[in-house]
């Protein structure tokens, strides 16, 4: 007597064990929905993340101009100077528009926004000022 052949029928069950039940296929997508939530909840942090670097960008390159524009001009005390390339214009101007001052008069400057008059010693005094430092 021979035994019986049981290849046929192993070779089946390992066919229908890779078949995916239905219980493996709700766990497969159980898994994919909880990847999802997670890839979900990564964008939004980015998303913020991003939002606050920009911000910061915007605030870094305000301030970058600020001091920039501080740069180009020099305090002579009474009046500003431009300054451009290393070097100072003597043309003074004034501290609150920055705008050049006019020699209205032997004896003044007067601004020419704001029409402020400074005494003309003043100003030689602040181009000797800057001129020393
Ligand atoms: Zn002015």
């Amino acid at each position: 007597m021979t035994l019986p052949d049981f290849v046929g029928a192993k070779k089946a069950l390992e066919v229908i064990e890779k078949i995916p039940t239905v219980a493996k296929q709700k766990a497969h997508i159980d898994f994919l929905n909880d990847q999802l939530k997670f890839a979900q909840e990564e964008i939004a942090k980015l998303k913020e993340e991003r939002a606050e670097l920009l911000q910061e960008s915007q605030r870094l390159s305000r301030l970058l101009h600020e001091l920039e524009a501080k740069e180009q001009f020099v305090d002579g005390g009474v009046c500003l100077f431009r300054k451009s390339n290393g070097k100072i214009n003597d043309t003074p101007l004034c501290h609150k528009c920055k705008l050049p001052m006019s020699h209205v008069d032997p004896q003044y400057w007067m601004c020419s926004g704001c029409e402020a008059i400074f005494a003309h010693t003043e100003i030689q005094a602040a181009k000797r000022k800057i001129q020393q430092s």
